[in-house]
């Protein structure tokens, strides 16, 4: 599938590849530039390339926490099939952040090795899991990377898990001007486990997915979850511990805003899980993130509450309108 037009540097390229296959929501145009990297030295390769001739530059995991633009994306867009994956002493693994997250979950678990449980079902790459900090029922990734192998401003270094600003669904590399950051690689510190308790923590969260979770094109949950002590007190039917912890779910309100299985075009918001995002018939990106906002704007004016995007907008949206 991938044809390589040029050499750029040892670099790979091809033109105008469509990434709507690529994401899991089935929607967006092009990239302008695309590579396809099987290799940590080739990703750190093409992650150089990018930050020397000044590109801009998205590395593709999953394609499970975005939607690019119908209008396409611009500079290089690298696939990540890095996928080595090893043990290291002291309850460590090492593994390249192309691997998906839910297989550095299974190898762990098969060495007795807990802290990833929550991964079964989360269909992305280690790599968009760091970028989001991605995690599930009060676990996030970032509580255990300790080190990372990254490309910094197109030099490839070794550094600790600072350089990240993990803080809840959120990362330097989700900030509106991201630094030229790439990651590579990283080491995941574990805890020992037996190996049932393991198996059946996961599976326990798996059959909370299963029941939540609606089967077509989706990113998973649209939007953050709210969390504001004061706020989510206001809400008297809300379930007691999310109420303790000061955390007001965004399908609760887009629920309560009267919005569940509202649809707008191809694109319509869960009848199940009203946070997230379904594409039910051929929707555009465009179609898709006009639901969000009128989703956003329904919600604000109801609860005085402007929701977050968890899914990252990817590309040219300056044609893009209401
Ligand atoms: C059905 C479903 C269920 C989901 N459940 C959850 C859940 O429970 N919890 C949760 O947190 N999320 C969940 N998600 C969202 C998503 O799966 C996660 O955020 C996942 O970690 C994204 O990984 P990805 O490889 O698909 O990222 P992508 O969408 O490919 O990329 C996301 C961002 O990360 C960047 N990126 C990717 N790799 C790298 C790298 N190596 N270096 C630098 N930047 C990089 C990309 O450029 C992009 O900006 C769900 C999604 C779906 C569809």
């Amino acid at each position: 599938m991938f044809e390589p037009k040029d050499l750029v540097e040892g670099v790979p390229i091809s033109y105008q590849q469509p990434l709507h296959t690529l994401t899991t929501l089935r929607a967006g145009g092009s990239a302008e530039m695309f590579s396809v990297a099987k290799t940590g030295d080739e990703l750190a390769a093409a992650i150089a390339l990018a930050h020397r001739r000044d590109w801009p530059l998205t590395i593709l995991g999953g394609g499970s926490n975005m939607l690019p633009s119908d209008d396409g994306v611009p500079g290089l867009v690298v696939m990540n099939l890095a996928r080595t994956i090893k043990m290291l002493p002291g309850d460590q693994i090492f593994a390249e952040t192309g691997c998906w997250i839910q297989d550095v979950f299974l190898f762990a678990a098969q060495r007795g090795l807990k802290g990833l449980e929550y991964a079964v079902g989360i269909p992305g790459t280690l790599g968009g899991a760091l970028v989001s900090n991605a995690g599930a029922y009060r676990s996030n990734v970032s509580s255990v990377v300790t080190e990372l192998d990254v490309v910094e401003r197109g030099e490839r270094k070794m550094t600790d898990a600072s350089i990240m600003g993990f803080a809840y669904r959120d990362s330097v590399l989700r900030k509106e001007n991201p630094p030229k950051l790439g990651v590579i690689s990283v080491v995941l510190q574990l805890s020992a486990a037996p190996r049932k308790a393991i198996l059946d923590d996961a599976r326990n969260y798996q059959r909370q997915r299963i029941s939540k979770q609606p089967a077509p094109a989706s990113a998973g949950s649209f939007f953050k979850n709210v969390e504001d002590f004061e706020f989510a007190q206001q809400f008297t039917d809300l379930n007691e511990g999310m109420r303790a912890n000061g955390v007001v779910p965004a399908g609760y309100l887009i629920e309560k805003a009267g919005l569940k299985g509202f649809r707008l075009g191809g694109a319509m918001l869960g009848a199940r899980h009203a946070n997230f995002i379904l594409n039910v018939g051929a929707a555009s990106a465009f179609e898709i993130r006009r639901l969000a906002q009128y989703t956003k704007g329904v919600v604000e004016e109801k609860f005085g509450r402007r929701l977050e995007e968890e899914v990252l907008y990817l590309g040219d949206w300056s044609r893009f309108t209401l």
